[in-house]
């Protein structure tokens, strides 16, 4: 198969998470292997009814299993993409996945634990020990925190965590989100400090923070502009962003048997990642001229930062056990047809 540029510029990996204790206790079946090498992913389904069944194979950029380190996966499929943003242009990473699979654990994962730190802090590490050790560029980091709920857009570090934002657009600069607040952060406890507050102020009001935080996307994004004299004896500037982007899961929210509001919420949850899998299979696709970022909040404010000369990795998230076998098949089919 011929690789168009945009497939060059989104990566879709998948990684397995391993099965915690509840599902050993419960001695759950694993229905998932892992085959690094080929990139591939393996399901079958231990049902006796599909013992006749071929397992279902699907192919990603690269795959990890339950023994992947946070380490590895910022080096290899993360580490590039910053680099790209300290370079000037725009980049995503998405997290996607069911609730409980491991998206949190591989944008934020455990802070204080520098072996299970994820990409959200070791892409703060890699920022600054860039800028500590440029010479002749002058840098400016700002940070913005924002949450997607109900196709409602709140800034996680507004003082007013009522307060609701609009997407506007702008013929020189595209879409923004007006009065979005950011933050310039000149280290890393500094920019720690800033997460901190988003992620403070997007628990409070949430019953439930789990519950919440399948339900809502919560993007972070990191701007950095870079100041440079050129041999022309001109100053040149050039402004890289990165959005990292925790999802809402990826849970048929309406076979709970949702009505009124929670139904209204969850055909808005599934509207918003069915409008990104839209937006990223057209744009590997490479062959549309029409990309359908206006479907929905999420894919209309990350326009300037998918497609074009941005890249894009997703991430897709499933667990092992037998019980999950229908939302991970889902979940590998979303992210196969974003490749
Ligand atoms: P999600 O954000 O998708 O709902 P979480 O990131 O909260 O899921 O993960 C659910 C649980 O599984 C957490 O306790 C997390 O620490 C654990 N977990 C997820 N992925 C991994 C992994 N790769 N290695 C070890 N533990 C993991
Ligand atoms: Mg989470």
């Amino acid at each position: 198969m011929s690789k168009s540029k945009s497939s060059e510029s989104i990566k879709v990996v998948v990684r397995c998470r391993p099965m915690n204790e509840k599902e050993k206790a419960a001695k759950f079946e694993m229905v998932v292997s892992v085959d690094v090498k080929l990139g591939q992913i393996i399901v079958r389904n231990p049902r006796e009814a599909a013992a006749n069944e071929h397992p279902k194979v699907f192919t990603y950029d690269s795959v990890y299993d339950w023994n992947s380190k946070q380490i590895d996966l910022y080096d290899e499929t993360f580490r590039p993409l910053v680099d790209s943003v300290l370079l000037g242009f725009n980049g995503t990473i998405f997290a996607y996945g069911q609730t409980g699979t491991g998206k949190t654990y591989t944008m934020e994962g455990v802070r204080n634990d520098p072996e299970r730190r994820g990409v959200i802090p070791n892409s703060f590490e890699h920022v600054f020990t860039h800028i500590s050790r440029s010479q002749n560029q002058q840098y400016l980091v700002r940070a913005s925190y924002l949450e997607i709920y109900q196709e409602e857009i709140k800034d996680l570090l507004s003082k007013d965590q009522t307060r609701r934002l609009e997407l506007r657009e702008r013929p020189d600069t595209g879409v923004y989100v007006k009065d979005l607040s950011s933050f310039v952060t000149k280290s890393v406890r500094e920019i720690e400090h800033v997460m901190n507050v988003g992620n403070q102020n997007r628990s409070v009001g949430a019953t439930n923070m789990n519950e919440h935080s399948s339900r809502s996307h919560a993007i972070f994004v990191i701007t950095v502009e870079c100041s440079e004299l050129g041999v022309d004896g001109e100053n040149h500037i050039r402004v890289g962003k990165l959005n990292l982007v925790d999802l809402a899961g990826s849970e048929r929210q309406t076979k709970t048997g949702a009505q009124g509001e929670r139904l209204k919420e969850a055909t808005k949850i599934n509207l918003s990642l069915s409008a990104l899998g839209n937006v990223i299979s057209s744009l590997v696709d490479g062959r549309s001229s029409h990309i359908p970022y206006r479907d929905s909040k999420l894919t209309r404010l990350l326009q300037d930062s998918l497609g074009g000369n941005a890249r894009t990795v997703m991430v897709a998230n499933i667990g092992p056990a037998s019980y999950n076998l229908e939302e991970t098949l889902t979940t590998l089919r979303y992210s196969n047809r974003a490749k």
